[in-house]
């Protein structure tokens, strides 16, 4: 079946990992970073695990793609670019359009690009990963994954906002969500672990990086998610807002003179969250050192991200009508051990204990103690992996 290779391309950066498949064997992986900005670089890795690095001014997406494969061939990781056989992109919205992953036309690509009011942060930045690509490899099964397919099982209960009904209709306003392969992925593989159907669970999937989303799963379907019209909503992320009253966006662009919507949605996409909250950074690494040296804006911004995602649990359980399991999954999810400590510290309600040694560990495990009521893992996400996945059934349909 040949080689699959998953991108994942953003404003400035462009990570990709490349499959043999059917095996799902990773040959190599790596991220172009900084696009288009001073201080481009390229960090690849060979299939012995080898990490090159190349420092490089990188103008645009293609240029990455351009140099994404030649290094390919130059580290000997394939012969010929005829090995490569299809690729997939992660494309954040996909609105009400595309509830399933699609082959790449020009006409899916167009509608991509119609839906930048929906991700702006991100689909923009999809689409040019995928003409980068369409113009280096143009005749190899390109399809496009949607965050948001996933979330297409929503009851309309927990889509629809509460303003006049005509503006779903007319413009689509509804909550879509996001991180849908993402939270497909780990909960399918939390079921494995729990050694139960999905279908027989209710699990939340916490995934928590820079941005980061909360999704209720029942009867094997998303039920609820954090995420809303566009990624800025839900639970306090790294520069992201999350939640806020919608009055407050036009009280401040008032009190800043601010006449274009699109300022106000930078403060609240770029400068906002823990970043905003804390002055000083958006890495939570950096927030927990500051708060044990005992600065207190770092403490509050701690403090608000874990109640948010307390609360999110909270309502979830209960209008999934129980909990069984809880997934730590993305940047945070799967490497702090002092967040899921705290979180799982707050959830004494529904009888959570965490195992201290386990929490310390890594890979993918249960972190839950025995007697705990309702089981705690850490899952790394893959969402390149579930990408490469579906871009094998295209290529099926194709053969
Ligand atoms: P992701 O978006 O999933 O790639 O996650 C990236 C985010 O994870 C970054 O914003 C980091 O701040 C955060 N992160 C990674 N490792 C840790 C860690 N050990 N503790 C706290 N945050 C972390």
């Amino acid at each position: 079946m040949g080689k699959t290779i998953a991108i994942n391309a953003g404003s400035s950066t462009l990570k990709f990992k490349l499959f043999e498949m059917p095996e799902e064997r990773v040959i190599s992986s790596g991220t172009v970073d900084r696009i288009g900005i001073s201080g481009s670089n390229f960090t690849i890795k060979t299939t012995d695990g080898k990490k090159v690095e190349i420092d490089q001014p990188i103008k645009n997406h293609e240029e990455a793609v351009n140099l994404l494969l030649k290094e390919l061939l130059k580290l000997d990781i394939i012969k010929d670019y005829s090995e490569i056989t299809g690729v997939g992109h992660r494309v954040v919205a996909g609105g009400e359009i595309f509830q399933d992953s699609a082959l790449i036309d020009d006409k899916v690509l167009k509608q991509i690009e119609d839906l930048k009011e929906y991700a702006p942060l991100h689909n923009p930045a999809n689409a040019t990963g995928i003409r980068a690509f369409k113009k280096v490899l143009p005749d190899i099964t390109s399809v496009a994954v949607f965050d948001t397919s996933f979330h297409e099982t929503l009851p309309e209960k927990n889509y629809l906002y509460s303003i006049p009904y005509e503006y779903y209709e007319k413009y689509g306003a509804r909550k879509y969500g996001a991180h849908g392969t993402s939270h497909q992925y780990v909960a399918g593989r939390a079921a494995k672990m729990m050694g139960k159907p999905l279908e027989e669970l209710k699990i939340i999937t916490l995934h928590l990086g820079a941005g980061s989303s909360i999704t209720a799963i029942k009867d094997g379907k998303s039920f609820d998610t954090s995420m809303g019209f566009t990624p800025l909503a839900g639970i306090t992320m790294a520069t992201r807002s999350g939640d806020i009253d919608a009055s407050l966006v036009v009280y401040l662009m008032q009190k800043l003179n601010i006449t274009n919507p699109e300022d106000i949605l930078t403060i609240l996409n770029k400068k906002s969250g823990l970043l905003g909250l804390s002055g000083m950074s958006p890495d939570l690494r950096d927030i927990i050192d500051a708060a044990e040296k005992g600065e207190h804006r770092a403490q509050m911004a701690i403090d608000i991200f874990v109640n948010n995602i307390v609360k999110y649990i909270g309502s979830y359980a209960t209008e999934m009508g129980g909990l069984d399991g809880i997934v730590f999954t993305a940047g945070i999810g799967e490497n702090s051990v002092p967040m899921r400590e705290k979180i799982t510290s707050e959830l004494g309600i529904f009888n959570v204990k965490l195992d201290q040694a386990l929490n310390e560990k890594r890979g993918e495990r249960f972190i839950s103690a025995e007697d705990s009521a309702v089981q705690v893992m850490v899952i790394p996400t893959d969402e390149e992996l579930a990408i490469a996945r579906d871009v094998e059934k295209f290529k099926k349909m194709g053969d």
